[in-house]
């Protein structure tokens, strides 16, 4: 018979984004801002430094510095992952035993769901209410009456764009005391309800953070996670030694010490956010009645916009249509999903989705 692979892995498939030869890639949520010249080169003298016979630094120390200098909280509490995917798949494997609940989201980021079955746990799902927003008693109710060992869910959220303000988000900790709360800010640069200034004050949080979204370095995969001692110390236990390799580090930390490159970029993204937001807001109104009438989620918190079209073929048919005119996005269940772009790939965007109007549908 031969090697059997064994079933957890049988019916796996690989991840495969919608690469190709689309013009404009609104479709993975990176930043449209390029790192400036002057930046890039620090980066190329810092990297031409490193020495390549050595492993990296195993604790990231530097790099964990500069993004507590950033976010003004202790280096102390700070766990540096290959990017956050690796820590949620640490968290979700090191944290919890087979076989275990945790609570999921939904709609909510999919690689939750990778990971949680990757570790074999039961999954119990929180259903978001009809306006993608999260009841957080309910959800609590829900955590406590499944004796869920963990809640992970993305704050802001990706798919939908919608946020849980700080205060609930709190109380939701705080109403878990025996629950591990992974609390994912990946997208919480582009609004100011982080509870990172406070995580040391929980000893059941993690909040996961990104440098892929809104720090432009999706390519150098670097993510951190905070969390009080007890669980950063577990953190770094369960971690492989030298996760996060040298180039990494040295650009991680050239970038993350230039507030000013940062902010700036935030600023441009902000725009964009709102430019894409109004021109659809607007859009949604004039259709409204007609066979392309849509739901734009309101008030985004993150680097994206959400579409919900009412019948499935609508959705499917517009993002077909988008990706003829060459314009990706992405096209997920109830939700189309558009990540901000440079003002001329906004534009690019919205004369595609305009356009369909005019192609016919009936
Ligand atoms: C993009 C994203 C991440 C980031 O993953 P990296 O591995 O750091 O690139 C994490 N969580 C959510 C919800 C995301 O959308």
């Amino acid at each position: 018979m031969g090697y059997q692979l064994s079933e957890k892995v049988r019916g796996l498939k690989p991840y495969t984004p919608v690469a190709g030869r689309c013009a404009v890639r609104l479709d993975a949520n990176e930043s449209f801002v390029a790192l400036p010249p002057d930046l890039r080169r620090k980066i190329y003298q810092a990297a031409k430094k490193a020495d390549f016979r050595r492993y990296p630094d195993h604790k990231a120390a530097k790099c964990c510095k500069a993004f507590a200098a950033y976010y003004g909280i202790q280096p102390g509490c700070l766990t540096a992952g290959s990017g956050s995917d690796e820590l949620i798949s640490l968290i979700l494997n090191g944290f919890f035993s087979r076989g275990e609940k945790i609570a999921l989201a939904e709609p909510d980021f999919s690689m939750y769901e990778f990971y949680a079955r990757g570790a074999e746990l039961e999954m119990v799902r929180y259903q978001k209410r009809a306006d993608y927003r999260i009841d957080p008693v309910e959800l609590a109710a829900l955590v406590r009456q499944e004796n869920c060992r963990g809640l992970i869910f993305s704050n802001p959220c990706n798919p939908t764009s919608q946020g849980l303000r700080k205060m609930a988000v709190r109380n939701l900790v705080r109403s878990l005391p025996e629950t591990l709360i992974i609390l994912d800010e990946a997208y919480m640069d582009f609004w100011n309800q982080t509870l990172l200034t406070e995580v040391e004050d929980y000893d059941n949080l993690i909040i996961l953070r990104t440098c892929s979204k809104a720090i432009s370095s999706a390519a150098l995969r670097l993510g951190f996670a905070a969390a009080a001692k007890k669980l950063t110390k577990a953190l770094g236990a369960l971690k492989s030694p030298y996760n996060v390799n040298s180039l990494t580090q040295e650009a991680g930390t050239v970038i993350l010490k230039r507030q000013d490159v940062l902010r700036e970029a935030l600023t441009d993204i902000l725009a964009g956010r709102g430019f894409l937001a109004g021109a659809l807001a607007k859009l949604e109104q004039d259709w409204a009645g007609s066979p392309w009438a849509f739901h734009l989620l309101p008030e985004s918190r993150t680097n994206f916009v959400a579409i919900c079209f009412p019948a499935k073929e609508t959705q499917d048919r517009m993002f077909q249509y988008l990706k003829s005119k060459s314009v990706l996005v992405r096209n997920l269940p109830g939700i189309l999903r558009v990540t901000v772009g440079a003002p001329e790939e906004n534009q690019l965007f919205l004369e595609a989705f305009k356009s369909a109007q005019a192609s016919g549908l009936s």
